[in-house]
């Protein structure tokens, strides 16, 4: 390790401190490497939250090295700030790597990093000393955020702390020139965790699992961030079978195809596609599938896409053999439950699931989903954020104090933000299951612990009824409640890191609003922290709550009866085969204000139109109607029906009653319900973007930001971008953090930051 230095008059040196993605990602044996190759000395050394060099040599040699720092950084590195200064040369005579230095200030921990190239081809290489190994891994992949027990990122703080390694191992993690040089997951078949198969009883067994895959038995795997179910996704009976078993009986189920040939073979993948796919982050994609595929339509019923990944973990690839191309890699968990994550529990919990475990004893510390990304008009749009991404910071102003906001309920993420970083967590899901409530918690004192954050005010969501308004309530720290959608909208200005006043459009399923109704089709002004409701949706009767949100078919009654009255009674009769005994009663009941909420839902109108045109009439999943509607929706149709926007004091108001009566004229006509189903999203373009127009003529704000769960929905926004765009509205959508309620936290911390500052 030792390193000569010249001696030489014209020696200078450097002081530099760098932040980013830089621990656990082979950044300081990079920077050897290099002080080697120009021959200079000095030190590098990480702090937790940056790394600091010292830098010394000739002028020549140090621009060599500087050139080399910056632009040739591992793959999975990130340089995010960069300050270099010049100091009186020190005199040193080698280059050495220092031990850590614990510093008071957030730390970076990096997400896991799916198998490197350099990884795989050792790993299919039969004279190396891992081949086929599991588990190996180096500087530029494999697990992090999942095994990190507490920081610094070091052996002994994380899951791998039981092995000890093989002295070949070690030499590696010991030498800086190594590729594992400091890699803390580093092991071997002779070191290193180790493979384990039994049956559903329990029982160590010695099958090939490629061929029980292959003969139809559904495998709980133990993958990087928790359990997976995994089954042969070309059989169709093994499909169902696992659809059963698990209670899940139309959700799309996500598929891993072996390599990106066999994907072709299903599905349309555009260049930036398939970058996303060979990504260190390796998401799942939502691809669009091809007609003349063979593949079982229950994977995504009534959709015509897939959720697609390929390999990320060397375990993946010995999952598939010859004649093993595409499997079903769903969640390991029960309906509603969080993700399972350890073996003890995969056993007890995926019994009567699974007909086998394929199992290991490196155990996983952070459970971590798959993330979910799909593209629009070419950029990437996230819709669930987890690995692969967490637990990476965003960038935001800075927050006078640091704070803690809850989230939502639903698709739950919490957010700690301290001075200019928020720390999203991984999405965590339905706060309403007990379990995951607990995850929450947990997860919670997680992210405390590594980042150092002790928050001083908490945010909430108005829903007095929200779990996670309760769980502020219960605890004695200054709160702030955030309006949904309002929350929605600043995450949307966070992300794109806008600070001046915008038009925003919030479109999802509902949302606690300010006047007591519930909110989810709103324009607002304004900027984080400083809005205002200019519009939305007319609103409606919800009546019967939670049942008439599942039992879609409903709120086409509602809306029928509604806006087309008599008429309505003979059209529900007609379209929607409800008992004559319900008809009458919604129309009893709507009569008396008492007996519900008012809503402006826009989650609930499509639900409403879905069930009118028989496409889903009970929602077995959330979105399933809009989601089935979308995938239905003719693409070459530019006609729309008719809609109103009227001035209620200040307030507009958009009305598509006209438009029911004509939805029902075009099903009498035999229109086609994909004819309608595009017809109808195109009216909401062509509204949206009216409504729009008229708010710039009066405001003058010519930015406008579109955020929600209904933002989820690619025609619509598809062709919201190309109308505004062609209008000349500057659009700022969601792409680092999920448009529905995985993004509410992030919404909610950088509005009280914002009220916090201004106080
Ligand atoms: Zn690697
Ligand atoms: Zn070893
Ligand atoms: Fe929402």
């Amino acid at each position: 390790m030792v390193l000569l230095a010249k001696k030489n008059i014209n020696t200078i040196a450097n002081k530099i401190t760098i932040r980013g993605i830089i621990q656990g990602v082979g950044f300081r044996p990079f920077v050897y490497k290099i002080a080697s190759k120009y021959s200079c000395t000095g030190w590098v050394r990480n702090t937790g939250s940056s790394v600091e060099i010292l830098i010394e040599g000739t002028a020549t040699n140090i621009k060599g090295f500087l050139t080399e720092l910056t632009t040739k950084s591992p793959p999975a590195a990130l340089i995010r700030d960069f300050v270099r200064a010049e100091v009186k040369p020190p005199g040193y005579t080698t280059f050495i790597i220092k031990e850590s230095r614990n510093q008071k200030e957030p730390i970076s921990i990096s997400p896991d990093l799916a198998l490197c190239p350099q990884c795989l081809k050792e790993f299919n290489d039969p004279a190396n000393r891992r081949f086929k190994y599991p588990f190996i891994n180096c500087t530029h992949c494999g697990p992090r955020f999942t095994i990190i027990q507490g920081i610094p990122y070091d052996r002994c703080k994380t899951t791998m702390s039981s092995f000890t390694m093989c002295p070949q191992c070690l030499e590696e993690y010991a030498n800086p020139l190594d590729r594992r040089f400091h890699a803390q997951p580093n092991a071997c078949q002779n070191c290193g965790p180790s493979l384990k198969l039994l049956d559903k009883y329990g029982q160590p067994c010695t099958e090939n699992y490629c061929s029980l895959l292959l003969q139809g038995y559904i495998m709980a795997v133990k993958s990087l961030g928790g359990f997976h179910l995994v089954c042969d996704a070309t059989n169709e009976k093994v499909v169902e079978t696992l659809r059963e078993r698990k209670n899940r009986e139309a959700k799309p189920l996500a598929v891993m195809a072996k390599n990106l040939k066999i994907l072709h073979k299903h599905c349309y993948v555009s260049p930036q596609e398939k970058n996303l796919l060979q990504s260190p982050q390796a998401p799942i994609v939502i691809l669009k599938q091809k007609k003349a595929t063979a593949l079982p339509a229950s994977l995504s019923p009534n959709l015509d896409t897939l959720g697609v990944m390929l390999p990320y973990t060397p375990l993946h690839h010995l999952l598939f053999d010859d004649n093993l191309e595409l499997l079903v890699m769903t969640s390991g968990n029960r309906s509603g439950e969080p993700l399972i994550y350890n073996n003890h529990e995969a056993i007890q919990k995926l019994a009567g699931i699974a007909d086998f475990f394929l199992l290991h004893n490196r155990p996983i510390y952070n459970r971590c989903d798959d993330s979910v990304i799909r593209v629009i008009r070419g950029t990437p749009q996230i819709t669930r954020r987890a690995r692969g991404f967490v637990p990476l910071p965003l960038s935001i102003s800075p927050v006078p104090t640091d704070l803690l906001a809850l989230g939502a309920d639903l698709k739950n993420t919490f957010c700690l933000a301290s001075s200019n970083k928020a720390f999203l967590s991984q999405h965590l899901g339905d706060l309403e299951n007990y379990n995951t409530f607990l995850a929450y918690k947990k997860n919670l004192q997680h992210f405390q612990e590594y980042f150092q954050i002790k928050p001083t005010t908490l945010v909430h969501d108005l829903h007095p009824g929200y779990l996670t308004t309760q769980y502020a309530n219960s605890l004695a720290l200054p709160k702030i409640g955030v309006q949904h959608h309002q929350a929605h909208l600043s995450s949307c200005l966070a992300e794109n890191n806008f600070t001046k006043e915008v038009l925003g459009l919030v479109c999802d399923g509902s949302g606690y609003g300010l006047d007591h109704h519930i909110w989810g089709f709103e324009f607002f002004s304004g900027s984080i922290g400083n809005f205002q409701r200019l519009a939305h949706l007319e609103y409606v009767p919800l009546l019967g709550g939670e049942t008439t949100i599942q039992k879609s078919e409903r709120m086409a009654l509602i809306y029928l009866l509604t806006y087309c009255q008599k008429e309505g009674i003979k059209w529900v009769e007609k379209y929607l085969q409800l008992p004559p005994g319900q008809i009458a009663l919604y129309e009893k009941l709507l009569k008396d204000s008492h007996n519900y909420v008012l809503t402006s839902s826009c989650g609930r109108l499509f639900d409403a139109v879905a069930a009118l045109l028989g496409v889903c009439r009970t929602n077995k999943y959330e979105g399933q109607g809009p989601m089935e509607l979308e995938a239905l929706c003719q693409t070459d149709i530019s006609k729309s029906y008719p809609f109103t926007i009227s001035e209620d004091n200040t307030l507009k108001i958009l009305s598509l009653a006209e438009m029911w009566p004509q939805i029902i004229n075009d099903m009498e006509r035999k229109k086609e319900p994909g004819y309608i189903a595009a017809k109808f999203h195109q009216t909401l373009v062509k509204m949206i973007s009216k409504t729009f127009l008229i708010l710039r003529e009066e405001t003058g704000l010519n930015t406008v930001a579109l955020s929600g769960g209904t933002m989820q929905n690619m025609y619509l926004l598809h062709h919201l971008l190309e109308t505004l765009r062609e209008k000349g509205f500057i659009v700022l959508t969601h792409h680092k953090v999920p448009p529905n309620d995985g993004g509410i936290s992030l919404g909610q911390a950088v509005t009280a930051g914002r009220l916090l500052s201004c106080v």
